[in-house]
């Protein structure tokens, strides 16, 4: 059995028989006297029994963990979107391209300061069952020749953090405004450059 000082903290190994019942004993180190009570197994037996259910309890909740962090992943990620960028770090997350869809695309035209715009609007859906970043939007207008009639419209949405996910299903609605084009035979382009 092993024999602590209460004093010093100084250990010594000892047989169990010189012990006995229990004994006065003296340390060697500092000269301090107590009373050594006697061995008990049970005790050391029940503190290996705790310790083992210590961490069977620990490994157990480390694998429940992993276990709902792979296979709720969606579920974690409505709850916190910004999980994804983890999930996309260890790849979990599947790339996103396909992902996304543009829709109810329509445009207005407006004037300002006798300067006339060109209005494009739309829709941008997650038709995945992810959480996915949202790509970034290009938007380029030909007529019916393919001649480019503008400079290219790019959005980043990077600018806008609550905007940076789209959770399934979800969508925004992207606007721009385009200066001095034509008004009719346009044919417009559409990119999404996933991230
Ligand atoms: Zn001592």
């Amino acid at each position: 059995m092993i024999v602590t000082c209460p004093t010093c903290s100084c250990r010594y190994s000892v047989q169990s028989d010189a012990i006995g019942r229990g004994k006065l004993v003296r340390c060697a180190m500092c000269g301090a006297i107590w009373q050594q009570s006697a061995y008990d197994e049970s005790i050391e037996r029940k503190q290996r029994v705790l310790d083992l259910i210590k961490w069977t309890f620990f490994w157990f909740i480390v694998f429940v963990t992993i276990f709902s962090l792979f296979f709720a992943k969606n579920a974690v990620m409505q709850f916190w979107p910004h999980a994804s960028d983890f999930y996309e770090f260890v790849g979990a997350q599947n790339e996103s391209k396909g992902a996304f869809a543009v829709q109810n695309m329509s445009n207005f035209f407006v004037v300002k300061d006798d300067t006339l715009y060109m209005g494009l609007k739309g829709e941008l859906v997650n038709t995945s069952n992810e959480v996915r970043t949202i790509p970034s939007i290009t938007i380029s207008l030909r007529d019916e020749e393919g001649t480019e009639k503008t400079s290219r419209y790019r959005k980043m949405w990077t600018h806008n953090l609550t905007y940076k996910k789209l959770l399934p299903n979800q969508k925004i609605v992207f606007e721009t405004e385009l200066q001095s084009v034509p008004r009719n035979n346009l044919i417009c382009d559409i990119k999404l450059d996933v991230l």
